[in-house]
């Protein structure tokens, strides 16, 4: 089965020490993935902290958010302004595109874009997603993109059109679709994610490191869409060993790991379909999903 991997940079501490790291152990198996980067200010500690209600504190604690992330993560932005990622982390970005991942744009603002999209205008949008890009292009044009926390709204949607993307994969859903708008069917196919990300699942239902990658390994079934989005603050960092084991594990029950833009290619059809919000267990607040009659 071909697994379509997706690596969500949202801190600058995931791209100065997760991507690098992930990007050896992508290399040791000669695999490809897909680099989602934000480059504007890092303001995510100011994100984490926003959700500080007593159910944001209790995930905070089962999935030890403070080793997962780091103190310095929990605290950027909120104490001192946020660095500028992608100004201070070329390297690291341009390294990952000259191993050959695909790259796209995740953000500008991270944290602005989970807290405020309800309320952006378009053109508050279209300024994101431009800042955004122009500030990738400085050091690898994007060819495709994911909404921050897949908060995708019909603007985002549409302003997306007037960027040169691909695809975007701004939504959870089960197979690749063309957004339909106001009636419109959009240009930019959908490739949401369908398998569910480490802090999603850690600690519920009694699943633990030991038992992780077995149980994630479970939901990868054959013909059907097998999209997984790792983040280069876990994955890369804290869970750097799990995934390793994990990448191990796959190959070695006969997968593969591509990127989401050759599984695209490989569609043999893209209809259309709706985004709606919906819920996904084990994460805070809306996602924008797949419609299920549009899959
Ligand atoms: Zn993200």
């Amino acid at each position: 089965m071909n697994i379509a991997l997706r690596v969500d940079v949202d801190t600058f501490r995931g791209t100065r020490h997760g991507v690098p790291a992930l990007c050896r152990i992508l290399s040791e198996f000669s695999i490809q993935a897909t680099f989602f980067f934000s480059v504007g200010p890092d303001n995510m500690g100011r994100h984490l902290w926003r959700l500080a209600r007593p159910d944001f504190f209790i995930k905070m604690l089962r999935s030890n958010a403070a080793g997962l992330y780091g103190w310095d993560i929990l605290l950027r932005g909120t104490l001192w302004p946020g660095p500028v990622i992608g100004k201070s982390l070329k390297r690291e970005i341009k390294d990952t595109a000259a191993d050959g991942h695909e790259i796209g744009l995740h953000a500008w603002d991270h944290h602005a874009w989970q807290a405020r999209i309800d309320t952006l205008s378009a053109e508050a949008v279209r300024r994101h997603l431009r800042r955004g890009v122009e500030a990738l292009a400085e050091i690898v044009s994007p060819t495709c993109s994911a909404a921050p926390g897949w908060k995708c709204t019909d603007d985002v949607l549409t302003e997306k059109e007037r960027f040169p993307f691909v695809y975007n994969s701004d939504c959870r859903g089960a197979s690749i679709f063309r957004p339909v708008v106001g009636g419109k069917v959009l240009a930019q196919p959908q490739v949401p994610v369908s398998l569910p990300t480490y802090d999603e699942i850690i600690g519920r239902h009694g699943v633990t490191r030991e038992t992780y990658n077995d149980l994630l390994l479970s939901r990868i079934l054959p013909n059907q869409l097998n999209v997984l989005t790792i983040h280069a603050e876990a994955e890369g960092i804290s869970c750097r060993t799990m995934f390793r084991a994990f990448i191990e594990k796959a190959l070695a029950q006969g997968h593969n790991f591509t990127t989401l833009g050759k599984v695209l290619c490989a569609a043999s059809s893209v209809p259309p379909g709706a985004i709606v919000r919906g819920q996904v267990e084990g994460r805070d607040g809306w996602v924008a999903m797949q419609a299920v009659s549009g899959g």
